[in-house]
């Protein structure tokens, strides 16, 4: 098999194929010998389970995933990657590449038949401009998934794992603290990659929590997002604009779940926004 992480090597397969490296799909591929095992090892990659690659690239994680999991179907939105993963990954046989938009595919249906009753396990490598949108899917369709272990941009990390009622929360890491429990697990500088991107990276983990922590989920969520679509605004300020529903009364809604009138969305905890949801709902 071919050193995937040996530049010169990637180069001249890259040079073969004619490939030339996408900006607009986040194409930065792992270089560094030491990350793609780390994920994989640490991601759950092992015999028994199966794993769910986004973003393949050359190929690079694919074969540490497929070297230590049964099976692996990785989907890949880049068509000219074909012919680079034919040749790159042809010493496995336990992987299925499926040309599409990550966003696009029911994952659903693809666990039920390629993995039957196995541990299934997400990796990747993720192209950053659709971290976010990649993730909520993963977790808000509750696929019957173990856990999540992505590589994202370090500020993307750090916004992800922050614990809620610390100032880096976002609407996005309530809802990845109600699906799951996260964990940072190490850094990678930018010179890993080819080409470097400007950014640090930095690989999570999001073990799946299988519990229902309310009934209606999308009107926590219309709630959550209300919260924090207006920066630095007051909690009140937010949610009146964002329901459109009078100040005062959405400040009594506030006041009468336990919270200050000036609370700051940043400031509530997992308990606090299923209390605010509730009484939102009654106004
Ligand atoms: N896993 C490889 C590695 O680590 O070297 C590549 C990672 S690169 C950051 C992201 C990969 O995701 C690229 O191969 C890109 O073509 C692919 N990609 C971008 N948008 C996608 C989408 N919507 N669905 C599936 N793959 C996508």
């Amino acid at each position: 098999m071919e050193n995937l992480t040996n530049i010169s090597v990637v180069r001249d397969i890259l040079s073969r194929h004619g490939f030339t490296f996408s900006k607009a799909l986040g194409q930065n591929f792992i270089v560094n010998p030491a990350i793609c095992p780390r994920i994989a090892e640490e991601g759950g990659a092992k015999s028994g389970c199966g794993v769910i690659e986004i973003g393949t690239g050359i190929g690079v994680l694919t074969a540490e995933l497929a070297k230590r999991a049964d099976k692996v179907v990785a989907i890949e939105i880049d068509t000219r990657l074909m012919p680079v993963l034919a040749e790159t990954l042809s010493d496995f046989d336990n992987v299925k590449i499926i040309n599409d938009d990550v966003l696009k595919v029911d994952l659903k249906k693809i666990i039920e038949e390629e993995f039957g009753d196995k541990e299934v396990f997400v990796c990747a490598n993720l192209p950053y401009y659709i971290t976010s949108p990649i993730i909520m899917s993963l977790l808000e369709n509750r696929l019957p998934i173990k856990a999540i272990t992505v590589m994202v941009q370090k500020e993307a990390a750090t916004r992800l794992c922050a614990e809620l009622g610390s100032r880096d929360v976002g609407a996005v890491t309530v809802a990845v603290r109600y699906y799951s429990e996260p964990k940072l697990l190490f850094n990678v500088s930018r010179g890993s990659f080819m080409p470097s991107p400007n950014v640090d990276s930095a690989v999570i983990r999001l073990d799946i929590k299988n519990n229902r922590l309310v009934d209606d989920e999308q009107h926590f969520f219309k709630v959550v997002r209300g919260a924090f679509s207006q920066r630095r605004k007051t909690l009140a300020n937010s949610l009146s604009s964002s329901l459109s529903v009078d100040k005062q009364v959405v400040t009594e809604a506030i006041v009468s779940a336990g919270l200050q009138e000036n609370v700051r969305p940043e400031q509530l905890s997992m308990e606090d926004f299923i209390n605010v949801a509730k009484s939102v709902k009654k106004v």
